[in-house]
């Protein structure tokens, strides 16, 4: 037990797995959020707990793949082009982290952090009784070309080397797999390792559940500054007044680097827009999750309906909708999915999220340097959904001043500072 007040800022997986195990060693929290609760980029993503993805964005061959993307404007990838500073920085730092050395690096980091993950989203769910769909029997990769499957049978030998599950898949394989669904392909893959869930009832179900064992959740409470005197954070500001704790802990997700800034300490990051739209009735329902490589589209079979989530458009950290971007994602499906029309996406409520994007594709998880009570969860970009209860895990164990049971230089707050 422990006798501390911590105090969180962002009520996403991050922040609310960090307050689950805060308050399970008798820490007392107080969660604040900007929003009502209702929706943040932990809601409307593709719900997948994915231990097969251990290649970083910033990888070899990205750049160039990038760049061909950039002209046209319904490709899975879009930078805004600005003179940002920050931007900038992060494109250099980007550019030097798409290395093959810093991708070795980085994948066992990954392994780690990922199948812990799932174990503790397993015991969370069992623990708390959520039912937010978690399933376990894998993900399809769904080829169109050769060139693409070639690609994804590399990355099958890379995960099997770890111990996980993964094949490569014939298209007849597929067809077996999934009789109902007509896919455009020349074969795939498969991870038997990852799982998925159907994250906005999840996210609903942990509030609801840590409001009910006494965790003060605030929402719509809005952090504008940050106190701090003598190496130490003394308080926070809100638009509803000021907190006071004993350590703080920043999971704002794409929003961390600005509340940040303000007491001098630099994360590059960049929020990666995404997009995503229900079908609650569609014309076929995979029993599968799958992601269509080529498109960057993932699909996934949820409790209210067929998901589907893509794109990555660095625009800053605004939610608009940009419709060219939607429209890439329904002719993507439309072509590797021939059964599904245009009309059936006539009725869609489009969704936007925002991932917070490092450069090197790793998170910033822990303790700050430059003040000895303020530590930082953030920056897991694609993988946020997947890495949010080992990253509360961890926040705690350094919090409480446990032995943590993972570590890496590589995940340092201040590593680019
Ligand atoms: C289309 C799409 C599909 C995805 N699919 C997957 C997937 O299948 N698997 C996976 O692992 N990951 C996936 N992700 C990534 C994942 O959703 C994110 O990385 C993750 O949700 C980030 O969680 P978070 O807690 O860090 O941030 P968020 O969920 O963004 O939460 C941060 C919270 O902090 C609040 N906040 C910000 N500033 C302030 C402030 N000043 N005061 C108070 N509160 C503040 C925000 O409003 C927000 O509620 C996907 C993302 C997208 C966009």
């Amino acid at each position: 037990m422990s006798d501390k007040k911590v105090i969180i800022v962002g009520a996403g997986i991050v922040g609310l797995s960090t307050a689950y195990y805060l308050h399970k060693k008798g820490v007392e929290v107080t969660v604040v959020d900007n929003t009502d609760g209702s929706d943040n980029c932990s809601f409307g993503n593709a719900g997948y707990v994915a231990p097969s993805h251990l290649i970083t964005l910033s990888s070899p061959g990205i750049i160039s793949q990038g760049l061909k993307w950039m002209m046209n404007p319904e490709s899975p990838f879009y930078i805004k082009p600005r003179l940002n500073r920050d931007l900038m920085k992060w494109g250099w730092l980007f550019k030097k982290a798409a290395t093959q050395k810093r991708v070795d690096a980085a994948v066992p980091v990954l392994y780690e952090l990922t199948v812990r993950s799932q174990r503790l989203y397993e015991e969370i769910i069992a623990e708390e009784s959520i039912d937010a769909g978690y399933n376990k029997p894998g993900l399809l990769m769904i080829c169109k070309t050769q060139e693409a499957l070639h690609h994804e049978i590399e990355l099958v030998e890379l995960v099997k080397s770890y111990g996980l599950e993964a094949e490569t898949l014939s298209r007849e394989d597929i067809e077996q797999m999934e009789p109902e669904v007509q896919y455009d392909m020349t074969g795939g893959v498969f991870f038997g390792c990852d799982a998925w869930m159907t994250p906005n009832v999840f996210m609903k179900e942990f509030q609801t559940k840590l409001i009910a064992a006494g965790i003060d959740i605030q929402f719509n409470t809005n952090l504008q500054k940050i106190i701090h005197q003598n190496g130490s954070i003394d308080k926070i500001i809100t638009d509803k007044g000021e907190i006071q704790g004993d350590d703080y802990v920043i999971a704002a997700g794409s929003w961390t680097p600005n509340l940040l800034k303000q007491v001098k300490v630099d994360i590059p990051l960049q929020a990666g827009k995404g997009y995503s739209f229900v079908l609650p009735d569609p014309v076929v329902m995979p029993k599968l999750p799958s992601i269509l490589t080529e498109g960057k589209i993932a699909t996934t079979p949820m409790l209210h309906g067929l998901r589907f989530a893509g794109t990555m458009e660095l625009a800053g950290t605004q939610l608009n909708i940009n419709q060219r971007r939607v429209d890439g994602i329904i002719k993507a499906v439309k072509d590797f999915m021939p059964q599904f029309k245009e009309q059936d996406f006539s009725q869609i409520k489009e969704w936007a999220g925002l991932r917070p994007c490092t450069p090197d594709g790793l998170p910033y998880i822990g303790r700050t340097k430059r003040y000895k009570n303020l530590l930082v969860g953030t920056g897991h970009a694609m993988l946020g959904w997947t890495l949010g209860p080992i990253t509360g895990h961890l926040l705690t164990q350094e919090i409480i001043g446990d032995q943590p049971d993972y570590s890496s230089q590589l995940l340092e707050v201040e590593r680019y500072a």
